[in-house]
């Protein structure tokens, strides 16, 4: 394929019949197909093409879709006839040059197609297909909109109408209209937010309604009220009310501020006011109710403060230096430990690149994007900003995409997928938590890390990239080591807090000397009992969710497994369940087991649904909330959780790594690892580096705002390596020593791996492809750089048998570009074979 993407050419000049030229486009469908589609444009709409601008084609008999135009021409295909194009949607580019630009280098980066760059990249409301349907926007439902609606987009909103919220398919809409271009018209309303967009039933989009109060008009004025006052002069608790709202909205200051009202629970809820009081000035319309729908992360308090925190000597030293490094690199890594304020230098560095008429893009890990650092930002950049998260509805991700198309946003934080909103003009791009393995996304295609990704980004739009981390990713040092990336550290806590007292507790001691209660050693619990007798909270990390890994028989040993996965089945108490965690089975908890009929069913191992139930019998005084993927499913749970925990509504918190990562609770002083081995002890060559990143980040929630903290980390080996640098937070210790072993061993960042998973539902056939395509890897880059095939350690997952191999290659860019078409040419090859027809051959480039 050799495709240019040269941009809009500016539409061809109409030229009158009859020598109209013939004009084709190639166009991405978001679909994993290897190579674009041709199609012809009908005459009348020569003027309309928009490279990456999306038009409506049919693929297959029956299905039409919206795809990006990625080039035009005069060149018809020559292996098929090419079709019309049945619409033009967009008068402008919804996907741009630069984009374009990096979907191409992601496609052949990470061994994947375009398609399935594409759709990876696009909001599905920015997909449109036969298969779509459309409602009616809840807010237009209850206010209508000030646009004026033309008799074609009337029809459609009437047949949409009404209260109980009917959606009609694409094909419904076609048919109301009697035409076959009916997407224009989808995407006028849509832009009105007069209606919107879902692909099935289930998403519909519940807004979040918040009750609010506003104080009614007649009192908008000094005389008004002091009368008001004077009337209430008896109902002291009426005044109190009254009081408060007027501090927390004060409309004498700014009447607009009124408009915006506040949030009834900030009254109703508070302690030192009545809510009854409340009710009575709203019976008496001294204060209004009204209805709000609110965004997921609104500011909570005055909408009009733009504060910005002073940095303090250390931050505004790490600042000039990256400001000054930037001079001369491009890329720089923020080391700073945990709780050294690193997001101010990040706050002071995006206003800077903002004031320079750049765009930000500030990358977090999905978890550490909490209301927390969201508020924070809405707070200094307000409107300007805007929030890209992966729990978002298509229409709010599609509402951002726009948003940074139109230039309303300028700066976005987000999670890894905000690498591909249509950016043109970036001055900076932030990386957080770079060593973060959830920037890189596991399955579907692309595989791609987001940090690698952002780091391209920077390349193409010749925007600096700064990397922040505690523990730096061992890669990402050593090319700081390097002098490749600039390095700046920030080795202090901010304020007096000083780092946490990190104390191992030796459990296999503890069991022989009868100290162990369940899973928590005598002094592990004595010291959550003192800590909370201060009023101090506490949080506890278990690398496993459920309840036990592992269900087994007494009597015969039968252990429950999972029958399409080669795992066994997890035992989750409050469900009463056993669960794959891999395919999602689930099945009751047997009451007697399936092979011998005994009735001597016993979990072996524990997750944290087990130790939750276990600490609140050993401390029934406490307050036990937990949170794991169980817990927070629901859209606004984790929020919920984590607001429950910031104000002290319970105080011991239970979780897998999601409590490991970026929260900032002040009150929290005891943090509990409550068994370090299993993390230790991973079979992989990263385990080493994960584990010292997970406890040094975990360790880090520990006594902020002033208060040393404590760290007890749990284990049976007191003497393992890594611990004696996690409780001296030596990072330059670790990284030395990791680093020897990577470059004895040969892994990355001394070469570059690819791993390539054979999947098939018959054992034998996935063993035989396997071999096949190590044979024809070994034929083109030779033997050594191929490793395997091999099952893997869960060598069955849905049904699936699994071989994998692994590459090794050389760092060097040309060896590895040349590698990497070796490596297609032979998967084509294979792919192609028939007897492997059913095979899946799945390429993940720089596995982690
Ligand atoms: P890090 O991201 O490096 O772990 P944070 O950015 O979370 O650290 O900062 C730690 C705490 O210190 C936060 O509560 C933050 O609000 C506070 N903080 C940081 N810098 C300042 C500042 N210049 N003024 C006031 N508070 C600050
Ligand atoms: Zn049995
Ligand atoms: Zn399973």
């Amino acid at each position: 394929m050799s495709l240019t993407f040269e941009f809009a050419t500016p539409a061809p000049v109409p030229t009158p019949a009859p020598d109209r030229v013939t004009l084709f486009v190639d166009v991405i469908l978001p679909l994993p197909l290897p190579k674009l589609y041709t199609y012809r444009v009908p005459y009348e709409l020569n003027d309309s093409v928009v490279i990456g601008g999306r038009v409506i084609v049919q693929f297959g008999p029956k299905r039409t879709l919206s795809c990006i135009v990625a080039a035009v021409h005069e060149m018809p295909p020559k292996e098929y006839v090419a079709k019309y194009i049945l619409e033009f949607i967009d008068d402008a580019p919804v996907v741009t040059q630069p984009q374009l630009k990096l979907f191409r280098w992601m496609a052949d980066y990470y061994l994947c197609t375009l398609g399935e760059v594409i759709n990876a990249a696009l909001p599905a409301a920015l997909k449109l297909s036969s298969e779509s349907r459309i409602q009616l926007h809840p807010a237009f439902a209850a206010e209508g909109t000030a646009y004026p609606l033309d008799a074609q987009e009337q029809r459609i909103v009437d047949a949409l109408g009404g209260e109980d919220g009917k959606a009609l398919t694409f094909t419904e809409v076609g048919d109301l209209l009697g035409i076959a271009s009916f997407h224009k018209v989808i995407k006028s309303l849509m832009q009105k937010d007069v209606i919107f967009l879902f692909e099935q039933l289930a998403d519909k989009y519940t807004p979040k309604v918040v009750k609010k109060v506003r104080l009614a008009h007649r009192y908008i004025s000094q005389d008004a009220v002091e009368q008001l006052f004077a009337e209430l002069a008896s109902k002291p608790k009426q005044i109190d009310v009254l009081l408060k709202f007027l501090q927390r909205v004060p409309v004498y200051r700014d009447e607009h501020l009124n408009q915006v009202g506040l949030e009834k629970a900030a009254l109703t809820s508070s302690p030192h006011l009545s809510p009854s009081a409340v009710n009575t000035l709203i019976k008496n319309g001294i204060l209004e109710q009204f209805d709000q729908i609110v965004s997921r992360f609104p500011l909570d308090e005055n909408p009009v403060a733009q504060l910005q925190y002073q940095l303090n000597e250390a931050q505004t030293q790490a600042r000039d230096q990256v400001l000054d490094l930037f001079g001369r690199k491009d890329i720089v890594l923020l080391h700073g430990v945990t709780g050294s304020g690193k997001t101010e230098i990040y706050i002071d560095l995006i206003r800077k690149a903002l004031d320079g008429g750049g765009q930000v893009l500030y990358l977090l890990p999905e978890i550490a994007l909490t209301a927390q650092i969201v508020t924070r930002l809405l707070r200094v950049f307000g409107s300007r900003l805007g929030v890209y998260h992966s729990k978002f509805s298509d229409n709010e991700r599609a509402e951002i995409w726009n948003g940074v198309l139109s230039g309303r946003f300028q700066v976005v934080v987000g999670v890894r997928s905000a690498v591909f909103l249509p950016f043109d003009n970036l001055a900076l791009l932030i990386v957080d938590e770079e060593h973060e393995s959830s920037y890189k996304q596991y399955d579907p295609a692309p595989r791609y890390n987001a940090r690698e990704v952002a780091l391209m980004i920077g390349n193409f739009q010749g925007a600096k990239v700064l990397l922040g981390s505690a523990t730096p990713a061992v890669e990402t040092y050593y090319m700081a080591r390097q002098g490749r990336y600039g390095l700046v550290m920030l080795s202090k806590r901010f304020g007096e807090a000083g780092m946490p007292e990190i104390e191992l507790l030796d459990t296999r001691k503890a069991r022989e000397a009868k100290h162990m209660h369940n899973h928590f050693s005598a002094d592990l619990l004595a010291a959550i009992e003192a800590r909370l007798a201060q009023q101090e909270q506490v949080i506890l990390f278990q690398n496993r969710r459920g309840y036990a890994p592992v269900v087994a028989c007494q009597d015969c040993g039968y252990i429950p497994k999972c029958q399409s996965c080669a795992v066994s089945l997890s035992y989750h108490k409050h469900a009463h369940e056993l669960r794959c965690h891999y395919c999602g089975y689930h099945e009751g908890m047997p009451t007697q087991c399936p092979a011998c009929g005994s009735r001597a069913l016993r979990t072996q191992g524990f997750g944290t649904e087990k130790l939750e139930d276990d600490l609140k019998i050993m401390l029934p005084q406490a307050n036990v909330q937990r949170m794991d993927l169980d817990t927070t499913r629901a859209k606004n749970a984790h929020q919920q959780i984590i607001g429950d925990f910031e104000q002290q509504k319970t105080n011991v918190l239970i979780g897998t790594q999601m409590v490991t990562k970026g929260l900032d609770f002040e009150n929290v002083s005891l943090v509990g690892i409550i068994n370090a081995d299993a993390i230790i002890h991973y079979p992989d060559y990263r385990a080493h580096e994960r584990a010292y990143q997970l406890f040094v980040q975990v360790s880090g929630r520990a006594g902020r705002k002033g208060k040393k903290g404590k760290v007890l980390i749990q284990t049976r080996d007191t003497t393992q390596v890594i611990f004696d640098k996690v409780i001296r937070n030596d990072y330059q210790e670790f990284y030395e020593y990791e680093i020897a072993q990577r470059r004895e061993h040969e892994y990355p960042p001394f070469t570059r791996m690819i791993r390539l998973t054979v999947k098939h539902m018959d054992q034998e056939l996935a063993q035989k492809v396997a071999i096949r395509l190590v044979q024809e890897l070994a034929d083109r880059l030779g033997r050594s750089p191929v490793l395997g095939p091999e099952p893997p350690y869960i060598f069955r997952i849905r049904n699936f048998f699994l071989q994998e191999i692994l590459i090794k290659l050389p760092r060097e860019h040309t060896v590895l570009k040349q590698a990497k078409l070796d490596i297609q040419a032979a998967i084509e090859i294979v792919r192609d074979q028939k007897e492997f027809k059913q095979a899946r051959l799945v390429a993940d480039v720089d596995p982690m």
